[in-house]
């Protein structure tokens, strides 16, 4: 039997509630202890056990109603002080988070309250949650597999609508049935191969090569499909990042500010006046979208701006786009081809800017310098071109893979490598199949395979790697 545990769940500092959640076997009997309800007749009253198992309002004892919040104060029964006016709610198991008893008390949002009643919790018998332990007892207890518990964290800590969109599906299930079709489909494969194993010669549906060969070749395409997902899937979760870089004065500054649609960024008519690299995390189309204004790339004695340009240099590694301005109502300057030679191969969208001052460079000759580039015309001081700009980021992103909300996308670096590993297996089995080797050794890779997606779900997985996941949640979840 699992200890009772007990954690402050909502976050430290000032607010409204705070909420101390219980969860185990003695759930009822702290809350028993430490809660009085308010009404007079049952002041004495002993908070008992007594429910009907598979119906959710009925009362226990006298005042407690499975999952029904009660009115009244928190006491210390060592000294028989109020600590706080609460509301309490009982939830029976195992219809619960954790699927064990849990009993939440929601307290004044003060650090102080939240401090003293979680105290006396925990003299009362329970025990100190760990981080993500709620949600590990949940997964323990088959509650929700090891993606969904995943998906948990990836929600409480998404910073956009879509990383929070993609988290949800993840939590609904939608990887894990993906991963649990593509098992299914293994299984089917492992069973063909033991029986020919293991009666070679009898009149059962005979293996033949080929079939095998087709079916593991469509699996593969399956898991491949998953892994290039995780591109979308990272942007997605961190951010796409976009480096604006071109020389002093183009309208760097004046494009931060059109996608920020405030002014953030320093507006102004001195040449170099932007010397440093900023970022700014916006969002486009739901996306996260990092946007780096870099000082402009080019030869310089001034050590401040040198400082700047360093910086657009190293930020160029990471970017994921490379906006570049140009002036288009002037010939394209030495100083931008040197900036041009600096992006050299990175994706990059080049803006044409200032058009409406009436187009002064020379499209031909750009195009053929930067063949892969895409080019846009714009006016971003008016905003004439941010739209197209908009839609170019999120086609990138995207990449042709579905927009809408509940796709699957591999946002989580464990569930990427164990692809990779799965990949990796299935790919040598694939190989024995093409070369007709023994059945026996094919064997062994698809199991290998199979098990590579079981550890993603947390079907065939260590206890350290368990340990691993839910450190990296929060207090109280
Ligand atoms: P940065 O040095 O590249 O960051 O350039 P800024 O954004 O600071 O802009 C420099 C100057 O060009 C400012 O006076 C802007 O108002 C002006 N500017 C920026 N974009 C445009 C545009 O599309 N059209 C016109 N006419 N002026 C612009
Ligand atoms: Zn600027």
């Amino acid at each position: 039997m699992e200890d009772t545990i007990a954690a402050v769940a909502t976050a430290y500092g000032e607010g409204g509630i705070g909420i101390i959640r219980i969860s185990g076997e003695d759930a009822l009997l702290i809350l028993n202890k430490v809660f009085q309800p308010m009404r007079k007749h049952i002041n004495n009253s002993v908070i008992t056990d007594k429910y009907e198992p598979d119906s959710v309002g009925v009362t226990i004892g006298e005042s407690i109603v499975n999952r029904r919040l009660t009115y009244g104060h928190i006491i210390d029964y060592s000294t028989n002080q109020v600590l706080d006016e609460v509301l309490a709610v009982y939830m029976k198991a195992p219809y619960t988070y954790t699927k064990e008893d849990v009993v939440e008390i929601n307290c004044h949002g003060s650090i102080v309250s939240l401090r003293k009643v979680l105290e006396l919790v925990l003299r009362s018998g329970a025990r100190m949650a760990e981080p993500g332990e709620f949600t590990k007892r949940a997964f323990l207890n088959g509650r929700l597999d090891l993606t969904q518990a995943e998906a948990v964290i990836d929600l409480i800590k998404a910073k956009s609508d879509k990383s929070f969109d993609v988290a949800l599906g993840q939590l609904e299930g939608t990887l894990s049935d993906v991963i649990e079709q593509i098992r299914n489909l293994l299984m089917d494969e492992l069973v063909n191969i033991t029986v020919n194993i293991d009666y070679p010669d009898e009149d059962i549906e005979e293996i033949t090569y080929d079939k095998l060969l087709n079916n593991l070749l469509q699996i593969d395409d399956m898991i491949q499909n998953l892994i290039r997902s995780a591109d979308t899937g990272r942007i997605i979760k961190e951010g796409f990042k976009v480096a604006i870089v071109g020389k002093p004065n183009v309208g760097k500054s004046s494009l931060m500010n059109a996608l920020l649609k405030e002014n953030r960024a320093i507006v102004t008519d001195i040449p170099g006046t932007t010397r440093d690299t900023i970022v700014e995390d916006i969002t486009i189309k739901k996306i996260p979208v990092k946007l780096i204004d870099t000082a402009g790339i080019h030869d310089t004695d001034d050590k401040v701006e040198k400082i700047g340009i360093e910086k657009s240099k190293a930020t160029f590694n990471e970017a994921d786009l490379v906006i570049l301005i140009l002036d288009g109502s002037q010939a394209l300057s030495i100083e931008d081809e040197n900036i041009m030679n600096v992006i050299g191969n990175r994706r990059t969208l080049v803006l044409i800017n200032k058009i409406d001052l009436g187009q002064v460079l020379n499209e031909k000759k750009l195009q053929e310098k930067m063949p892969k580039a895409l080019f846009i015309k714009t006016a971003v001081k008016n905003g004439q071109g941010i739209n197209e700009i908009e839609n170019k980021i999120e086609d990138l992103v995207f990449n042709g893979e579905v927009k809408q909300s509940g796709s699957t996308f591999i946002t989580n670096v464990r569930h990427a490598n164990l692809l990779n590993s799965a990949k990796t297996a299935l790919d040598d089995a694939i190989n024995m199949v093409r070369s007709g080797e023994a059945l026996e050794f094919i064997e062994i890779d698809v199991k290998r395979t199979f098990e590579f997606l079981g550890e993603i779900i947390g079907e065939t997985v260590s206890e350290s790697i368990i340990d691993e996941v839910f450190s990296r949640f929060c207090l109280g979840k």
